[in-house]
């Protein structure tokens, strides 16, 4: 379905492909390194994303998910070459919280389906990492490497992607401009603050979010750090507190 999937370019060995027919805009990200090339997050599996990434690379592809939902692991079948967290490793195996009726209902929803699209044919993805990445953890892609940083919090094995020499941060589901979610019991407010305070210390020069607008600059990292550790002090971070909006954010706890 070609015309599902929308690429776009950062540099010249750096892509974006989104999914901009579901309403949480998913947004996936292909690093050309000169030995191999790593995508991040393998998007919604309704359409085969391994055909677009195919025409931006001749390298081997590693996918890594920033997390295991359904959303950033649904191409995952087409990625044998693939690396994830331990801690959402039991997700993998059978262990994920959510039935396949409630996550096909969060894929049809608010979604322009490909024509003849049957969600009954949906599955969650479950599979064997080739390797565990801890914090910290480099990606060696040839000619450019790629930091792990383990970012708990949206859930417990969510990580975020940092490239010093370009000042790239690939935040998942920690960051993005919308309503952040850490209302379900796998999240965890506290961790989700702590993470935040992680990634506002980098030198990013910019922010790659998993869902919605690309227009976000990296001082929204300081913000949200403000923002939560303004909750904590106001004894509201934790779950069952509420919906807090900031202008063009908000957390859901
Ligand atoms: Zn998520
Ligand atoms: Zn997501």
């Amino acid at each position: 379905m070609s015309d599902w999937f929308t690429i776009d370019q950062i540099d010249k060995d750096t892509y974006i492909i989104s999914e901009y027919r579901h309403w949480e805009e998913t947004h996936c990200y292909l690093l050309n390194g000169s030995e191999r090339s790593l995508l991040i997050d393998t998007g919604l599996g309704i359409s085969n994303i391994y055909d677009e990434v195919i025409k931006l690379t001749d390298k081997p592809v590693t996918a890594v998910a920033t997390h295991v939902h359904w959303d950033h692991i649904g191409g995952h079948k087409y990625f044998p070459d693939f690396y994830a967290h331990k801690d959402e490793l039991n997700w993998l195996n059978g262990e994920f919280p959510l039935t396949i009726e409630q996550i096909r209902e969060m894929v049809i929803d608010r979604c322009d389906l490909p024509e003849g699209y049957d969600v009954n044919t949906y599955d969650f993805f479950q599979g064997t990492p080739i390797k565990l990445l801890s914090d910290h953890d480099t990606i060696d892609l040839g000619n450019r490497s790629v930091s792990v940083l383990h970012t708990p919090g949206h859930s417990p094995g969510h990580m975020c992607f940092f490239e010093k020499e370009r000042g790239y941060l690939f935040t998942g589901d920690l960051v993005y401009k919308d309503t952040l979610f850490a209302y379900y019991p796998s999240t965890d407010p506290e961790a989700y603050l702590l993470s935040l305070k992680k990634i506002a210390k980098l030198p990013v020069k910019n922010v790659f979010p998993a869902h919605h607008t690309l227009d976000i600059g990296p001082e929204i990292l300081i913000r949200m750090r403000d923002a939560f550790e303004q909750l904590k002090a106001e004894g509201k971070l934790h779950h069952g507190s509420g919906i807090f909006k900031y202008g063009d954010w908000g957390i859901w706890l």
